[in-house]
């Protein structure tokens, strides 16, 4: 492979901080769509996960000369029906904020018992160079959803996702603590294999 550098696909600074973490040691220049707004967005159109993340790193590599890497994530709440799903940026509407989000997953949930408040989250990442989708893996993470935020860390829902085997929400973890066990870790490590084999810095 003769690519240098790899662009992120987002501008969301929590993912950005995230995925530079997990993809530390490679032998590329690691970029965000912060870097070039000149890109536009992409729409996000998809039904799944799998084909909005497909479609953002092909929309993003037709004008960017490296690799490009693109997530869609979210949380599925069981009782909700896998809500709020693709929608997990937005559920409280257009551009609203964390807090709002959780508001409303909060409202969503209200008296249903700690036991009916399974839910996961899900990340799919894809690789592409060219226009041309190279690698597409899936992650998730398991836990519950608590009635009240608690800690400080993490973006999105992060204060409300109870992680049972730390005993902790992944708001209360460190950076480096939800990166061995998140969704996204989970399937960025697939890829990070892959792209080991490839471009893996000299010792
Ligand atoms: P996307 O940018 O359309 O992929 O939106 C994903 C949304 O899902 C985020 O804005 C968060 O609300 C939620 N989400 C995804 N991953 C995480 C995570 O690791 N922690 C908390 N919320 C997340």
């Amino acid at each position: 492979m003769t690519e240098s550098k790899l662009l992120l696909a987002t501008t969301n600074q929590g993912k950005i901080r995230e995925i530079k973490r997990l993809l530390e040691g490679l032998n590329l220049k690691i970029e965000s769509l912060a870097d070039y707004p000149e890109l536009g967005t992409c729409p996000e159109t998809g039904q799944s996960f799998e084909e909005n993340s497909r479609a953002k790193s092909w929309f993003y590599g037709q004008n960017y000369s490296g690799l490009v890497l693109a997530e869609d994530s979210g949380l599925e709440v069981d009782c909700l029906g896998g809500q709020p799903g693709i929608y997990s940026a937005r559920f409280a509407g257009p551009g609203a904020t964390d807090e709002e989000n959780i508001k409303k997953l909060l409202r969503c949930l209200k008296g249903v018992p700690l036991e009916k408040r399974k839910a996961q989250f899900v990340c799919v990442v894809s690789l592409a160079s060219k226009g041309k989708i190279l690698k597409t893996f899936r992650g998730r993470v398991r836990g519950i959803i608590l009635e009240e935020p608690r800690g400080e860390n993490g973006f999105g829902y992060d204060p409300v996702f109870y992680y049972p085997p730390a005993m902790k929400t992944f708001a209360q973890l460190k950076t480096s603590e939800k990166n061995k066990v998140s969704h996204r870790a989970r399937a960025l490590r697939k890829l990070k294999k892959f792209l080991f084999s490839n471009y893996k810095k000299n010792q």
